[in-house]
């Protein structure tokens, strides 16, 4: 997380779930760099070894390979954890769709065996990844925490749950709990591939290969689209915030500002084009709407900046050039 200095008093055990996955992998990697240890829990559903195969070496980082699904996996993970950050989920919408029955066991009945594994390991807090797409049909924007409307997918129904879990369990057992709306997260380490591959890393990805990539509707649909620095950020400082009216909430977790699907694309060329000027000529192609998708979505991020002292570095353009040169480096055929 570059440019930014916390008050970090670095002797945690912090224990994060899906640590193998895209976000989970880069809080591992902050937390190590920053003098932790810290514990990884995952099943590899969507993770991958070599997300985390440069911590396997160091000696502040354990794994336990187990399965949110399963209680007695938490227990072991939560054992003397100081934190929790719970990123294990089946994350896509179409997804959920395809499978609801997977996702809520995963999402909801997983959530709740962390939930309780970590009350009953009292740790000092339970930090989790909730969603944006908890807004739901709600039209209003930018969208403000207290303002919710109907969820329009499984998934969204899923991640409204553990809103409801950690509050009630926040109230019924004192757990301090924060939960952490992500909105369209993209960089390093997200995985390009599969059918339920996040829009960016799959266009990236497309383009690099000269191939036209295909926006869902006319382009016009826009996203919050959030830099993985900034989601670092936001995690640390729900981790460590000594402020009472700051925990048993839940913050949108963006940069503030909108792009469109054709902006989107506009901005990959660009970027894309210092490496190879070809990727310019590449066409997109215009598909269908996407059922359960919100046509705009934006955060305010008021709360997170009054409550947390929350201060995103990177705008999309600035995470852009960020996570491009990383596909390049790293991904490219
Ligand atoms: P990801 O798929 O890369 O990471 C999820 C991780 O959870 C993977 O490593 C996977 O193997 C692990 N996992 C899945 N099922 C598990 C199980 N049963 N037991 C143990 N581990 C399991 O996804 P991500 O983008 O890093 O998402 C992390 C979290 O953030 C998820 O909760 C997701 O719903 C949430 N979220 C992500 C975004 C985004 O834009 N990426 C937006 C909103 C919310």
């Amino acid at each position: 997380m570059n440019g930014t200095t916390l008050d970090f008093d670095s002797k945690y055990l912090v224990l994060v779930t899906g640590g193998a996955g895209f976000i989970g992998s880069n809080l591992c990697e902050w937390l190590l760099s920053n003098g932790n240890r810290v514990r990884c829990l995952d099943n590899f559903a969507t993770g991958k070894k070599e997300n985390i195969e440069p911590f396997l070496s160091n000696n502040n980082f354990s794994l336990i390979e187990g399965d949110i699904r399963n209680l007695e996996d938490c227990q072991n993970a939560c054992k003397d954890a100081d934190y929790v950050l719970h990123q294990a989920a089946l994350g896509s919408v179409p997804r959920s769709i395809n499978d609801p029955i997977t996702s809520n066991e995963v999402n909801v009945s997983g959530f709740l065996n962390m939930l309780t594994a970590a009350r009953d390991a009292k740790v000092k807090r339970f930090v989790y990844a909730a969603s944006s797409s908890t807004y739901g049909d709600s039209k209003g924007l930018p969208k403000v925490e207290d303002i919710i409307g109907k969820p329009l997918s499984p998934y969204a129904i899923t991640k409204y749950v553990n809103e409801l879990y950690a509050d009630i369990f926040s109230k019924t057992y004192g757990i301090e709990t924060i939960g952490l709306r992500y909105f369209n997260v993209f960089g390093r380490r997200q995985d390009p591939n599969g059918a339920y591959a996040a829009v960016i890393p799959k266009f990236v990805m497309q383009l690099m290969n000269h191939e036209s990539p295909t926006i869902n509707g006319d382009g016009s649909y826009s996203r919050d689209f959030t830099y993985i620095d900034n989601v670092v950020q936001m995690n640390i400082l729900a981790m460590i915030s000594n402020k009472k009216e700051a925990v048993n909430t839940v913050y949108n977790v963006a940069f503030g500002e909108r792009t469109n699907l054709n902006d989107l694309v506009g901005l990959l060329k660009e970027n894309l084009s210092v490496f190879d000027s070809e990727i310019t000529k590449v066409n997109v192609i215009h598909g269908t709407n996407r059922q359960g998708d919100v046509p705009h979505s934006l955060a305010s991020v008021e709360k997170a900046k009054n409550l947390l002292g929350y201060n995103p570095k990177y705008s999309i353009e600035e995470g852009l050039k960020e996570a491009v040169k990383w596909y390049w480096g790293n991904l490219r055929n």
